[in-house]
């Protein structure tokens, strides 16, 4: 359905994406679809240049090739075996098998261990640069909403990559300005990185001890979110702030401008440091970088343009077009879980449009299910998090620990 006009042994014209955004999301779709010779893709971005440097680690089921060990995680194991049927487990696990060994090769690295942002935003547009066979059209500017409807020919698909603020979320349901968009606010964060002079591994009771005398401002680094490169240690963790903390305090910021601020939390995150300095004998490298986010949960109603067009008849070019979200376009979620979430519905995608055969408003639909699908893990992933994270601020106070746990 995908492809131009076909006569017999003759081969069809590409069809042409349109990749909007070139973030994480956007080039690992470009990087999936490049590899099958009937695309002809176009990937469109606004940066120069890769800045952000913060360490990021990907889930290890995205290289799972068995349920068993697409199911290891132990807070969403069940989840994924409640939520999916065999049949899509097994599809997924199918398609991950033709990944072309060097994209494979770097999401295997990826899964392994902790790496900045940019380096993999690099290595995924060097990859796609550097391949072989078909080019990738590339196009550095701000696309407009109007601009990519304005380019789309008959049979092309449009991929919205553009992240959180995504440029046609909210274009794909008619109403309200935001009447795509879902979202429930968690609560507010900083997230605090530092870099330590020694092997430092964390668990919970760790992340417990190390805070036994912050009654608040816990710092609570992420299992997993430590790691030892063989010579420092890439701590990233998560303290709670109030929202009125949140309005007195700039977009990011280093750990004087904290202790001159906050001092609360400059000393809460001095006690958990020096608890770690006192167990390992290390030293902090350089200063804390710290970022200061809303911690939302959200997704688009409408992951594809199926609904405009069956209200809208087809006749406007988004409705004419199928357009999927895929990424932070589509849903976001906090606790280091969004990138994974993001290149598991690029994968599903590509393999989705890789079937030839199937109708335009088949494959509209499948996505909806499985973006709905994903949308219910990370919820339900997420909300467990919160709820352990909660319990895990009140561990010692056992009323207010109390006033948490909703048995029945
Ligand atoms: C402090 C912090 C730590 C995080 N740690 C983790 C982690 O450990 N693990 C994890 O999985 N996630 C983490 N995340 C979330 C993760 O960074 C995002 O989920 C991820 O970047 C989303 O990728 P994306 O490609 O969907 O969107 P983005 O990364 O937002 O990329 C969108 C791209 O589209 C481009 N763009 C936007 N609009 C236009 C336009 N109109 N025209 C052209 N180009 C456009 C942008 O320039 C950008 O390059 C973290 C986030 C924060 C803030």
């Amino acid at each position: 359905m995908f492809s131009q006009a076909e006569s017999p042994g003759v081969e069809p014209s590409p069809t042409r994406v349109h990749v909007l955004g070139a973030g994480p999301v956007g080039l690992v779709t470009a990087a999936l679809l490049q590899s099958n010779h009937r695309f002809a893709v176009h990937l469109y971005e606004k940066r120069r240049d890769y800045t952000r440097t913060r360490m990021v680690q990907l889930a290890p089921y995205l290289v799972a090739d068995t349920v068993a060990s697409y199911c290891t995680d132990y807070i969403d194991g069940e989840s994924v075996e409640a939520i999916f049927e065999p049949s899509e487990l097994a599809e997924g696990l199918a398609f991950r098998g033709s990944i072309p060994p060097d994209l494979m090769g770097l999401l295997r690295g990826w899964t392994r261990g902790f790496c900045p942002l940019n380096d993999i935003e690099r290595s995924l547009s060097d990859l796609i640069d550097g391949r072989r066979g078909r080019r990738v059209e590339r196009t550095m500017a701000i696309v407009t909403a109007e601009q990519a409807a304005s380019m789309l020919q008959p049979g092309d698909v449009l991929i919205d990559c553009t992240g959180t603020r995504s440029l046609l979320r909210d274009r794909l349901a008619p109403g309200d300005a935001d009447a795509n968009t879902f979202t429930l606010r968690l609560e507010y964060a900083l997230v605090v990185t530092f870099l330590y002079g020694q092997a430092y591994d964390c668990n919970e009771y760790c992340k417990y001890s190390k805070n036994i005398e912050n009654a608040y401002y816990k710092f609570i680094p992420a299992v997993n979110r430590t790691c030892y490169d063989g010579r420092i240690t890439h701590v990233t963790g998560i303290v709670n702030i109030s929202a009125a903390d949140y309005e007195r305090m700039p977009p990011r910021f280093d750990g004087a401008w904290l202790r001159e601020n906050f001092p609360q939390v400059a000393q809460s995150m001095d006690r958990f440091i020096a608890s770690v300095k006192a167990e390992t004998g290390g030293e902090i490298i350089g200063d804390l970088e710290i970022v200061r986010i809303p911690l939302d949960l959200y997704r688009a109603r409408h992951a594809t343009s199926l609904e405009l067009r069956r209200r809208t008849a087809g006749d406007e070019p988004l409705a004419r077009t199928p357009v999927f979200l895929v990424g932070d376009s589509a849903m976001g979620s906090p606790y280091f879980q969004s990138i994974s979430l993001g290149f598991e519905c690029a994968m599903f995608l590509s393999g989705l449009l890789a079937q030839r055969d199937l109708p335009v408003g088949d494959v509209l639909e499948r996505y909806e299910r499985f973006a709905y699908q994903q949308w219910l893990r990370v919820y339900m992933r997420t909300k467990m998090i919160k709820h352990n994270k909660d319990l895990f601020e009140c561990v010692g106070d056992t009323f207010a620990m109390l006033e948490k746990l909703h048995i029945y």
